[in-house]
């Protein structure tokens, strides 16, 4: 199906890099004299570094900035951040998937409004419009995904059907009945949802689905190719952080080659997480992100944890913003086995290449005499489980050498039953890594 995108905002979206750099330029002097004068914090911070806020002119200057953490925001958890009173927070979300202590972020008018119209962009790109049916199965509640989804798909004039996550079957019959022509959730679900159907013996050509935007959680090129094929959609990946606003900080367009940023609502850099030093455009790094107009809390020089490449280079669609490649891996998710850095978005990358099996797997690793072991189970597709015992063991070695090829490990591959591995609604969680207890 050929999908006609349309730009939500070209004067911003299409705007010259050297229009853009003077935006962004402004707009960091005035954030971060907001900064100083409203939040403790940043005032604390920024005296230690030594730094005033007349001395930062643009983007020029943002290395001298210091940088945010998440520990920052759980300490001062839960208003401890806010620039604004509270009488004018309109909106509480809440980060998922955090051991201990919760961080939230307040939202003011205005930033629910901004953050909106990220996501109408994002929408935008992937083909959306008012004629549009977009079901949502992200969460709706402290997580940003369902919320988000769903007032920048209301904002683009689309009949929305919020789901939210869960009842499989139902979303299933929903998704059929309603025709919904676009899909918002993890692309773990969207799995979920295409083998259901699969096993049900619903052809895709009962769908209507034309593109989805996939995101809060990482996946892989592999995992495009096996979407589109279980759905019959253009799959675009979709990119956000409770942070800094929720999904629509970045997202694909219909060219797929990478989420452009909104970088009038936030600026990118990419840093040497060991070192803290800025890095050039190309190369691979964590992510910062400083918010350019968010009044309720406002973020300075966010340490993302995110591990991803940034690009500079135009994209044929016409938006000249800086695009983000595919998050590689986390800072935190990243495990070191026998000293090599390896993350779970190569591991699904390499199975998926293979063939034969599922991308449901998950990575356990232990440490057996000082030394860690790295075991990878991963089901068999439907088809493979019946297949001969000579026929797996060659499947076996083909995962092995192929994740030795990828990560540099040797891993030891299990291979397990048809839906035996646990599924996710929300964000799938795969590793169990033994060696911490
Ligand atoms: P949360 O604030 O709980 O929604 O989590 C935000 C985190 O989810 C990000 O920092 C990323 O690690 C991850 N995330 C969100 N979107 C994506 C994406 N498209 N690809 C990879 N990871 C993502
Ligand atoms: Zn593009």
């Amino acid at each position: 199906m050929t999908i006609s995108a349309s730009i939500y905002d070209p004067q911003t979206e299409c705007m010259s890099r050297e229009q853009l750099r003077a935006l962004q330029s402004e707009r960091l002097r005035r954030i971060v004299r907001y900064e100083y004068e409203n939040v403790p914090l940043y005032r604390q911070k920024m005296d230690a570094a030594g730094v005033r806020p007349e001395q930062i002119r643009g983007v020029e200057d943002i290395c001298r900035l210091p940088f945010t953490e998440k520990s920052d925001l759980r300490d001062s958890f839960p208003y401890g951040l806010l620039a604004v009173p509270k009488q004018q927070i309109v909106r509480i979300q809440g980060s998922s998937g955090t051991t201990g202590k919760p961080i939230v972020v307040g939202y003011t008018e205005s930033d629910v409004e901004i953050w909106t119209e990220m996501v109408a962009r994002a929408l935008t790109a992937a083909g959306g419009g008012a004629d549009d049916i977009v079901q949502i199965c992200y969460g709706y509640g402290l997580f940003t995904g369902g919320l988000g989804a769903h007032q920048g798909a209301a904002r683009i004039g689309a009949m929305v059907v919020p789901m939210s996550s869960g009842n499989t079957q139902r979303q299933l019959m929903m998704l059929q009945e309603l025709g919904a022509t676009m899909l918002c959730c993890t692309p773990s679900y969207a799995t979920l949802l295409g083998e259901s159907l699969r096993q049900m013996n619903v052809d895709r050509s009962r769908l209507r689905l034309k593109s989805g935007c996939f995101g809060a959680e990482p996946w892989s090129e592999e995992m495009r190719q096996k979407l589109e094929e279980l759905l019959g959609l253009e799959a675009l990946n979709i990119y956000g952080l409770t942070e800094i606003a929720g999904p629509g900080v970045a997202y694909e367009c219909l060219q797929k080659n990478g989420m452009h940023i909104n970088e009038d609502h936030v600026l990118a850099e990419i840093i040497d997480p060991a070192s803290g030093e800025p890095l050039p455009y190309g190369s691979s790094g964590e992510l910062i992100f400083t918010t350019l107009t968010k009044q309720g809390q406002p973020m300075l020089r966010y340490r993302t944890r995110d591990i991803c490449t940034l690009y500079d280079d135009p994209c044929p669609c016409g938006r000249n913003t800086l695009r983000m490649g595919r998050i590689s891996g986390r800072t935190d998710d990243m495990l070191v086995i026998r000293g090599v850095n390896v993350f779970p978005s190569q591991i699904e990358a390499a199975l998926i290449g293979v063939g034969g099996v599922a991308p449901h797997f998950v990575l356990v690793v232990e440490r057996v005499n000082s030394s860690d072991t790295l075991e990878v189970r991963v089901e068999l597709t439907e088809e493979m489980f019946s297949d001969t015992v000579s026929h797996l063991e060659g499947v076996k070695r083909a995962l092995a050498e192929q994740v030795k090829s990828v990560t540099g490990v040797q891993a030891k591959i299990t291979l397990a039953p048809p839906k035996s591995i646990p599924r996710f609604e929300g964000k799938a969680k795969r590793v169990i890594d033994n060696r911490k207890l």
